[in-house]
């Protein structure tokens, strides 16, 4: 994901493919996706279902339940995290 290269990984939501095909959260060997913890860009992996895609899996419901509950703890207005562009 583009996100990956503007932000430190640590601090973003790390979704990953695991070997057995289930799908892994912050930690796990396998192809990975990141989102960072900024408004537009968890709205954006949420409408466009970038995870999944990024990933190439099925739609998975903890995907959309993971961002949808880091999105409440997003301050709407944070200047550090709020004010990026979103990368399309
Ligand atoms: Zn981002």
């Amino acid at each position: 994901m583009s996100c990956a290269r503007l932000k430190d990984r640590t601090r973003m939501l790390r979704f990953v493919r695991l070997a057995s095909g289930g799908l892994g959260l912050g930690q796990g060997f396998g192809r990975s996706a990141y989102v960072c913890r900024s408004r537009p860009c968890l709205q954006d992996a949420r409408r466009r279902k970038r995870v999944r895609k990024s990933l190439r899996i099925p739609d998975h419901p903890a995907i959309d339940a993971t961002l949808a509950a880091e999105l409440d703890k997003v301050e709407p207005d944070n200047p550090e995290l709020g004010q990026r562009s979103p990368v399309v």
